[in-house]
């Protein structure tokens, strides 16, 4: 779609075309079954050890630490289902997790607290933070597992995930982080951050869709949910995705090796974007923390519009423009307020107002420069539906 601008980068990212180059040789030539013993099946492990080592190395893990799933949402699954899966019942214990997870989180831990484990989830700031110190309070002789998100994908916002990692393991509990948002955007080294998992999904960064991975700190023992043939380490039965393995292995190497400059850019980006915005439309206002977030995220509202963003994200698309207007997770579920502002504090209007602008890879200045020639005249073009006495930017 030529001229078209896509700044939607949260709800996934266009293939690089290195990525979708690397990708030719398991999609043809190379088809064997990497499990069988012939040149053909030898050649296909070859690939899938290299794109290991690669996924691996973007978070500073050894190959034989990653698990390849089929996408992010499995990556959650199994390490939560993996940790509580078949417990004896005096064993279920705790798990605690934060009230602005993705669905693949929480409504995994809604299917585990329905089958005995007891829940808490914590609370956030207006910005989009957990309190270290809510972590400390909540843990309990019984907790066995920690699932905090890296970076949220409606607002943007990083968590303090090292102090996390570090205070569930000092009480004993295994700690998960749902990086799906935030790896190969935002460091994190395995090495320095005392995580047990990481979940990881390559659409996000550039690589393929239905693939994903789990981290799995050596000595950390799970569940499988999937039973076979034994794959990945007996984690993840099934005929292994070659393709999509090597994509995410490419795209994963490509994000490692330019993470800073390309974290540099967007981070010009978004504020170019964000001034301009301030100039044109008074009315705009960020969500979420203002600087400890991801490095191309923007979550706006737009004070006196709230509720249209519906309106407003079509009116775009028809300019050209494609955006969010929260989780494209819960795009069935657009008119409905997020219960991710929800937990900010924002009320049930402004909770409906978001409109989620997420840059990437390939977006440029004249880009954004041309979304500041659009976005008025769309934002102008709704009627104003509440107003806001008292209203003060976050
Ligand atoms: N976790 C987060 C934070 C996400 O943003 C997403 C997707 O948007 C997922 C998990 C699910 O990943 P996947 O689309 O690979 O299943």
């Amino acid at each position: 779609m030529p001229d078209r601008i896509y700044f939607d980068h949260s709800a996934t990212t266009p293939i690089d075309p290195r990525v979708a180059f690397a990708m030719t040789l398991p999609n043809g030539e190379c088809y064997g079954n990497p499990s069988s013993l012939h040149s053909e099946g030898r050649q296909a492990r070859d690939l899938i050890n290299r794109a290991r080592a690669q996924v691996a190395g973007l978070i500073g893990a050894t190959p034989a630490e990653i698990v390849f799933t089929a996408s992010g949402t499995e990556a959650d699954n199994l390490a939560l289902l993996g940790v509580f899966r078949f417990a004896n019942g005096d064993r279920l214990g705790h798990m605690i997790t934060s009230s602005i997870e993705h669905p693949a989180i929480t409504e995994t831990c809604r299917f585990l607290e329905q089958n005995g484990v007891q829940a808490t989830y914590l609370p956030v700031d207006e910005h989009g933070v957990v309190d270290p110190d809510d972590l400390a309070k909540a843990l309990r002789p019984d907790t066995r597992l920690v699932s905090i998100m890296a970076a949220n994908n409606v607002v943007g916002t990083l968590q303090p995930i090292a102090e996390l990692a570090r205070i569930a393991k000092e009480h004993g509990a295994l700690f998960h982080t749902d990086a799906v948002q935030s790896a190969g955007k935002v460091p994190l080294d395995v090495g320095q951050v005392p995580v047990d998992m990481v979940s990881m999904s390559a659409h996000k960064l550039h690589g393929p869709k239905g693939i994903g991975a789990l981290y799995i700190r050596s000595g950390v023992h799970l569940q499988p949910l999937v039973f076979g043939g034994g794959q990945e380490h007996g984690l993840r039965s099934a005929t292994e995705n070659v393709a999509g393995i090597v994509g995410f292995g490419a795209a994963a190497q490509l994000a490692a090796s330019d993470m800073t400059d390309e974290a540099v850019r967007l981070v010009q980006l978004r504020y170019r974007l964000l001034a301009g915005l301030q100039e044109v439309l008074p009315q705009a206002y960020l969500i979420g923390h203002p600087f400890k977030r991801l490095p191309g995220h923007l979550c706006l509202g737009f004070a006196g519009q709230e509720g249209e963003s519906i309106r407003l994200l079509l009116s775009l698309d028809e300019a050209g423009v494609a955006v969010s207007s929260g989780s494209a997770c819960s795009a069935h579920k657009a008119s409905e307020p997020s219960y991710v502002l929800l937990a900010m504090g924002f009320d049930a209007i402004r909770a409906r107002g978001t409109l989620r602008v997420t840059l990437g890879r390939f977006n440029t200045k004249v880009e954004v420069d041309r979304f500041l020639e659009i976005l008025p005249q769309a934002v102008n073009s709704l009627r104003p539906v509440a107003s806001y006495a008292g209203f003060t930017r976050s």
